[in-house]
């Protein structure tokens, strides 16, 4: 593996990809590229662009896939995912915004892809305990790994809400979309010999163990 990372984080709601993909960023010291944050803040800028994304986050309907493409392909012309790598989290959610990120990258292809693997008995509970940094996007879980300070950001101090799109139905449509348009993503990265599947039971230092020693195996075997 070359030096830096080129890692996507796949999982269901709920697996916690927000909160390891951002840890594999910090460890790694690579930049995180999250599409739902990006959203996020388009829709609190009061944008055109962020009201138009709101009616897809609301009803948790996938974001036309040119739309999502030409955003993440914006940002990886940035020089710092050219030189450092980058972990996508949330990012692709369908076979063509894979195919069209396959074209973005090339000459360099992605490293691995980390697939979070859980069952959706945890992820209901994980989801109604789940709280968000409305300033920088941090994840948190009330019973887990809350905040050090009730309601307040550990990184940047913003507030900790609960996410508008965890609503009960947009859950269930979420988890709807990723079994018809995500999990075909797991056959198509295996076939290029790319996955990993992962467990993402147990507590947030845990589950990072695990994968930076994954990706630490792999970076190890590739350099010889
Ligand atoms: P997330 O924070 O990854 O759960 O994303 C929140 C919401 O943003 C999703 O429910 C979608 O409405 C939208 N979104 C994020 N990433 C994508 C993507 N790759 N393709 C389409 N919609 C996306």
């Amino acid at each position: 593996m070359n030096p830096g990372a080129r890692l996507i984080v796949l999982g269901k709601q709920g697996a916690g990809k927000g909160t390891q993909a951002i840890r594999l960023s910090r460890h790694y010291v690579v930049p995180h590229i999250s599409t739902g944050d990006t959203f996020r803040a388009a829709v609190r800028s009061g944008s055109e662009f962020g009201q138009k994304a709101k009616v897809y986050l609301d009803a948790g309907d996938l974001v036309p896939d040119e739309i999502v493409v030409g955003v993440v392909s914006e940002r990886l012309t940035h020089s710092d995912t050219m030189h450092r790598g980058f972990i996508l989290d949330g990012f692709p959610r369908t076979v063509h915004q894979a195919e069209s990120l396959e074209k973005i990258l090339e000459p360099r292809p992605l490293d691995l892809v980390l697939n979070l693997e859980i069952d959706t008995e945890h992820v209901l509970s994980r989801l109604a305990s789940r709280r968000v940094c409305s300033d920088c996007g941090a994840n948190y879980s009330v019973t887990d790994n809350p905040p050090r300070v009730k309601g307040i950001c550990d990184v940047c101090g913003g507030e900790v809400v609960q996410r508008d799109d965890d609503t009960e139905s947009a859950i269930r449509r979420r988890l709807e979309l990723y079994e018809q348009e995500t999990a075909p993503l797991i056959a198509w990265y295996s076939d290029r010999g790319l996955l990993v599947t992962m467990d993402a039971l147990g507590t947030p230092d845990e589950v990072t163990e695990r994968l930076v020693s994954e990706v630490d195996r792999r970076k190890a075997s590739a350099a010889g």
